[in-house]
């Protein structure tokens, strides 16, 4: 089934043209800067060179039908009637306690997905746009909204309760959701199937690694915890975000540097994380080179970012009782194998032993299996392809069939 899976930011549109049943891309593409002087727009076909325009887009709906017009235009041999897309897919941050599963978006849907805007201002806004746009500009097709949060819903209450008066939790829902979980669920999923273990038994932690990173663990198919928490904001330290930190502190920067509210959600958001220890940059690339060039600090948030990742999975290896395998996923869980090696060095003592050579010989888009044979825990490099599940979902919901075709 041809599927659209659409990706709205503030002012972007990403879009994935998706043949379910082969599970392959047929395009993909973006709109940027969205409302700037001149937006940015890509479409990248397999086997084809980058199509790169410039033009101007003022809303998300002109950013739909500018895709939708390359898709259809005859030279690209793309699609030849709207009617061609069976579903459209639409990521959503956001589902709150509401969403489960995946769903078919009607208007209660569309409300629901507004009530949780104070959850994730950043994300849920722009998702909800897209969703308009996209159903004025594909009528009459289904529309399908796959939540970032879904797969955490498994979280017992223990794990997403925090140690706040529990009326907090009642009144606003003020509780851990978790995130990345189209991603944690596929490169779970991805292992069942190559390892061909005992899903019920199985004790799994997922490490979604990019500008965002979460840690999850999974016990039996189901998360039980993870690190991200009421928003994107907790958990471990990443390209901006600074992730956990005492509460305290903002309390006393408030007082010390007179900083109002929507400086501190600035800093905590766009100023921390790497960028912020390094005081250089928030791409792991760049501080990688730097600091192989002698930079400290840039070494110093690298050996931060990397015992984040090795308290969580120490964690939940603790949590699980014991791990089966460990996952590493996303930009730099794909990419690079000195953080891989750095983040689980000194665990053999539990049972985790990474590699060296299968880790430095992972080829960037491949399974690859790291580990040690002696490892008790498998660790595997795993590609996400979260694009896929909301496809996959979508098409499900679509034909209604009741069950995902690819577990
Ligand atoms: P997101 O989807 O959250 O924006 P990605 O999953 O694309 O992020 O990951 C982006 C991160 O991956 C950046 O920090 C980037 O530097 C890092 N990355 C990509 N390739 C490599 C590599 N070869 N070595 C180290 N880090 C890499």
């Amino acid at each position: 089934m041809l599927v659209l899976v659409i990706n709205c930011g503030s002012s972007s549109v990403k879009y994935n043209l998706i043949e379910t049943d082969q599970e392959r891309d047929v395009c993909k593409g973006i709109v940027e800067r969205i409302g700037a002087v001149t937006s940015i727009i890509k479409h990248d076909q397999p086997g084809k060179p980058l199509i790169k325009d410039a033009k101007v887009i003022t809303t998300h709906s002109e950013a739909l039908q500018a895709i939708l017009d390359f898709l259809l235009n005859e030279k690209n041999q793309i699609i030849s009637s709207p009617s061609d897309i069976r579903a459209v897919g639409h990521r959503v941050v956001h589902g709150g306690e509401m969403f489960k599963d995946s769903v078919l978006i009607d208007d209660v849907v569309k409300d629901a997905i507004e009530q949780a805007f104070d959850l994730a201002p950043l994300h849920n806004p722009p998702n909800l746009k897209g969703i308009e746009a996209a159903q004025e500009r594909l009528p009459g097709i289904p529309h399908v909204a796959v939540f970032d949060t879904a797969f955490h819903h498994s979280l017992p209450d223990r794990a997403y309760l925090y140690g706040i008066p529990n009326r907090l939790y009642r009144r606003h829902k003020i509780r851990k959701y978790g995130f990345h979980g189209t991603s944690h669920y596929y490169v779970s999923r991805k292992y069942y199937s190559l390892s061909g273990i005992n899903r019920e038994k199985s004790r799994v932690i997922t490490c979604h690694l990019g500008n965002g990173a979460s840690i999850a663990a999974i016990k039996g198919g189901e998360s039980i915890d993870t690190s991200m928490g009421f928003t994107p904001l907790s958990g471990m330290v990443m390209g901006t975000r600074s992730g956990d930190l005492d509460p305290s502190i903002l309390f006393y920067l408030v007082e010390k540097e007179e900083l109002q509210l929507n400086s501190l959600h600035s800093m905590l958001n766009r100023h921390s994380g790497l960028l912020g220890l390094s005081g250089y940059a928030a791409d792991m690339r760049d501080l990688i080179e730097e600091a192989k060039n002698g930079d400290r600090r840039c070494q110093q948030a690298i050996d931060v970012f990397c015992y984040n990742v090795k308290k969580f999975v120490s964690t939940y290896i603790g949590v699980l009782n014991g791990c089966d395998a460990i996952l590493f996923t996303a930009g730099i869980g794909e990419n690079s194998p000195m953080i891989r090696e750095k983040s689980l060095e000194g665990m053999d003592g539990i049972g985790v032993e990474i590699d060296p050579e299968r880790n430095r010989g992972a080829k960037p888009g491949e399974i690859t299996k790291i580990s040690t044979d002696a490892s008790k825990t498998e660790i595997y490099v795993i590609p996400t392809n979260e694009e896929l599940v909301i496809a996959i979902d979508a098409a499900k919901i679509a034909s209604a069939s009741g069950q995902s075709p690819w577990i």
